[in-house]
């Protein structure tokens, strides 16, 4: 069996974790196995579209890397790849199923349906529409929904995630294939599509679990044979007790790109989030989970989205990077005051932040201080600063003698890394201080910053030419 995979989003609005996560371990299943993974619009309810959410899907998946072999851009050898442009083909497995006396048109009106469900409700009975079946339908001339025909019984199947699982025939009704406005429901179509496509494993969320006995049933009586099933559990917000959806803040994958998370992260972290490859690892490659995913880790209860998590892995892949790869990445994050700095000096810089850098948008921040001068009132603030528990105990003069002490040990210096390091180690106990207090005196007279990599490299990196001279505008200031 050759696997074919699909995402089959419809586009209704941006891509958060949830979705990215089903197109992931469908595009996983589908690398690991030689296989081709397929990208399916899923626009037969115009009332929900979004305008421009298809591209929007594109973007994203390309953004990440989630690259697919067919879909609505690039074609491939079951195209259209978008339902609105495949209404033929329903209209003829529907046909099939009218034909076969398996589908009929639906005379009801909404208010008559509505009233059918009312008076199940009243006598404490589950709502089934196969006990209303007319029992002369009418010709069915596309204005009427039309109706599946079912055949309630007993279902037992595995899902390769939730495992085995059975229902009785009180599950199965008989659901609308085509709606009246000609569009089929998602329900009748995507069966349709999987199979024309040949698509081998439905993997998707579990919003969609409680259909599938029906869908059991349609296959049946369409005569094609179900592909593997796969349902992923939801992804639970911060807490652990809601769908993480759209409104409590989900957010859009592209964001987290633009604000400079690597996709060898994300995907790391979307893969993770509910799957393990059964070890205590936690930070995978691509190629490693391509290599290692499979659907029967995958947990069957929600998985948490938890922001924390996402940034220490992606500190945890900032630090696997080589220097150039990790130079590279950061190309277009450098703040403007960078521009014309010499490479291998910011080289040097990127080094230094590579330890404690999050995301890429981090870098302005981080390295500011390394191309341009320390604000002056930065300086002098930070001097002040209240919250600072060691600095606040010193006056202005002890804090001036202590950096007055500092330029005369530096003063010699060559300011290597080793000869930085034995000078102000020496300096600490010569002036019986913390290197909570004097570091903290010379990082913010050469940084404006509270926080800054460590202290004796980012002398280094600066030079000695410009920490001395930050070092006596420091002493000016507290002077
Ligand atoms: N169009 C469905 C949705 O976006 C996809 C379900 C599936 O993967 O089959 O929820």
């Amino acid at each position: 069996m050759k696997v074919r995979t699909r995402f089959a989003p419809s586009p209704t609005g941006y891509m958060h974790a949830g979705g990215i996560r089903t197109a992931l371990f469908a595009w996983l299943v589908a690398r690991q196995n030689k296989g081709s993974f397929v990208l399916r619009l899923e626009d037969t309810d115009k009332a929900r579209e979004v305008a421009g959410s298809d591209q929007h899907i594109m973007d994203c998946l390309r953004a990440l890397g989630i690259d697919y072999d067919e879909g609505p851009d690039i074609g491939g050898e079951f195209a259209p790849y978008k339902q609105s442009e495949r209404l033929g083909h329903y209209q003829e497995w529907a046909q099939q199923l009218i034909d076969s006396g398996r589908a009929y048109a639906d005379p009801y009106t909404s208010e008559e349906v509505d009233t059918f469900r009312q008076e199940a409700r009243a006598n404490k009975q589950p709502f089934l529409y196969r006990n209303h079946r007319p029992e002369n339908p009418p010709v069915w001339d596309g204005t009427q929904p039309l109706r599946f025909k079912s055949d309630p019984k007993n279902y037992n199947w595995h899902d390769e995630v939730m495992g085995d699982l059975s229902t009785g025939p009180e599950v199965i009704d008989d659901i609308i294939l085509i709606k009246s406005d000609g569009y089929p429901t998602y329900n009748f179509a995507h069966i349709i599509d999987d199979a024309e496509m040949e698509i081998s494993h439905i993997i998707r969320g579990q919003e969609f679990l409680a259909s599938t006995p029906n869908y059991l049933n349609l296959y049946e009586a369409l005569g094609i044979a179900r592909p593997m099933l796969a349902t992923v559990p939801h992804i639970l917000g911060a807490d652990g007790n809601k769908k993480l959806g759209k409104r409590d803040g989900a957010k859009d994958m592209l964001d987290y790109i633009k604000e400079g998370y690597m996709p060898e992260t994300l995907l790391n972290f979307i893969a993770t989030m509910g799957w393990n490859d059964g070890t205590e690892q936690e930070v995978f490659s691509v190629d490693e989970l391509i290599e290692k995913f499979s659907l029967d880790r995958v947990q069957r209860s929600g998985a948490r989205f938890d922001d924390r998590r996402l940034q220490w892995l992606s500190g945890a892949h900032i630090r696997s990077l080589d220097i150039y790869t990790l130079y590279d990445a950061l190309k277009d994050y450098w703040p403007k005051s960078s521009h014309g700095a010499p490479e291998d000096y910011k080289r040097k810089v990127a080094s230094l932040i590579q330890e404690r850098l999050k995301y890429f948008t981090e870098v302005p921040v981080l390295t500011e201080f390394f191309f341009s001068e320390p604000k002056t009132e930065d300086v002098r603030d930070l001097f002040n600063d209240q919250k600072n528990k060691q600095l606040k105990k010193l006056t202005n003069e002890e804090k001036h003698a202590q950096l007055a002490a500092a330029r005369k040990m530096l003063q010699d210096s060559d300011f290597s890394l080793a000869d930085i390091d034995s000078r102000l180690n020496a300096l600490l106990s010569e002036l019986d201080t913390k290197p909570g207090i004097l570091f903290s005196i010379i990082r913010i007279a050469i940084s404006g910053s509270p926080a800054s990599p460590a202290l004796f490299d980012t002398l280094a990196v600066l030079g000695k030419e410009k920490s001395m001279d930050r070092i006596k505008q420091g002493l000016e200031l507290l002077g």
